[in-house]
């Protein structure tokens, strides 16, 4: 075996002792809050992001279709070659219209959105500040850029002022935030890091991959839960979570700064042009959330009806509104057996343990989405009841 074989094998069995080794779980049906796994075993699905059900909606997939019919599979280019087709612009503004920006681009992915933010916009005379808590992608992001790196505990908006008074000399300031951290579905504090960016002269960019389509009066995300949405310069998003669930992302802001991306921002300039389908999809996604109201009603009840029972029957969870419901187990080896536990009574869920979340608090992540029916949330909290009590936790 070669040296790099030989070592990369220690490593993994490292991993593997640890119990941090992520082996995937093959799913033979298409995403849904039913899905099924091996053995022909039908399981109700509460990992995903599905939030609205519109994974495998019959009109979004009917727009998927007749997408690739008229438009065809794959453009074979980047948007400023030969890649851009009406479908592209369209997508663009309407995502724009949304989210009351003036204009916004599209990137396969919004990795590639953040991958491709930062180094484009800012350098060495300038600072990003950034939150601890934030997600890979940003931190990827920012490791790109040559902009002097900031950072403060998760939502510690005194230690973001502290920040902001001792980085004046900068010339441009950017503070950076997740909408909605994953891991404990807490909402970011917009309403207070806008009026700080407004009081020391920052700017301000919301990812708001957990949030687009669902949180807010209007579903237009963590920005219009706090009513600041005009406050917040950029945001960027994902096409891959509650708007259908294939993928893309997008990055929505100013003329200027989007016509800049569109000039250098190397994910959008070197990597192909979105797929038609998903295109199509994604506006059949944006209308059909705009139209339906109920499908985020829905969402609200169910995470409501969830939240409130998981509580009843004992367990600690992280409080808040957010469909992500963070059940607190604690120790990481019975948190990885309850999962499992209850995947062959029918519930799917995962563990997260350290290093993804602190030591001490592995924890359930459940995720609620529109598609879960009463009778599906009832029996999830069933088997929770069921395990809690054999593990003591409740
Ligand atoms: C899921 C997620 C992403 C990645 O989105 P993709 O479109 O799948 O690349 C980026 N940022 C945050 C905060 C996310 O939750």
């Amino acid at each position: 075996m070669s040296s790099l074989n030989k070592i990369l094998k220690k490593e993994l069995d490292i991993i593997k002792e640890r119990g941090l080794y992520k082996s995937e779980r093959l799913i033979f049906s298409p995403q849904n809050s039913k899905i099924i796994i091996k053995g022909n075993n039908e399981v109700l699905n509460f990992c995903a992001n599905n939030y609205l059900g519109l994974s495998n909606h019959p009109d979004i997939l009917n727009a998927a279709i007749n997408g690739i019919k008229k438009y065809g599979f794959g453009l074979s280019s980047v948007r400023f070659i030969c890649g851009t087709q009406t479908i592209h612009d369209e997508l663009e503004k309407q995502i724009s219209k949304f989210l009351n920006k003036e204009n916004t681009i599209l990137y396969t992915s919004c990795f590639d959105a953040n991958g491709g933010l930062f180094e484009t916009l800012f350098n060495e005379n300038d600072a990003i500040i950034s939150d601890q808590l934030n997600h890979a992608s940003i931190i990827d992001g920012i490791r790109l850029c040559k902009a002097k790196r900031f950072r403060y505990a998760n939502s510690n908006m005194e230690e973001l002022e502290s920040i902001l008074k001792r980085t004046a000399k900068f010339k441009q300031r950017i503070i950076t935030t997740d909408g909605v951290f994953s891991m404990d579905g807490f909402i970011a504090k917009l309403d207070s890091i806008t009026s700080l960016a407004k009081k020391y002269n920052a700017i301000v960019h919301v990812d708001d991959s957990h949030a687009t389509g669902f949180i807010g009066p209007s579903g237009k995300g963590s920005a219009d839960y706090h009513n600041v949405l005009d406050k917040v310069d950029i945001i960027t998003s994902t096409l891959g979570k509650a708007l259908g669930g294939a993928s893309g992302g997008f990055t929505s802001a100013s003329n200027e700064i989007i016509n800049t991306l569109r000039q250098r921002s190397r994910p959008y300039l070197f990597s192909n042009s979105l797929a038609p389908n998903i295109v199509c999809a994604s506006l059949k996604a944006l209308e059909i959330i705009q139209k339906d109201k109920n499908l985020q009603g829905q969402l609200k009840k169910n995470t409501i009806f969830f939240r409130n029972e998981i509580k009843k029957i004992g367990f600690e969870i992280k409080d808040g509104e957010h469909p992500i419901v963070p059940i607190m187990i604690r120790d990481a080896k019975i948190a990885q057996k309850f999962a499992s536990d209850i995947l062959k009574s029918g519930i799917y869920v995962i563990a997260f343990s350290y290093p993804v979340v602190p030591q001490n608090e592995a924890r359930i992540r459940v995720q609620i989405s529109t598609s879960h029916t009463l009778k599906n949330l009832k029996f999830a909290i069933k088997i929770f009841k069921k395990y809690g009590e054999k593990y003591n936790l409740i």
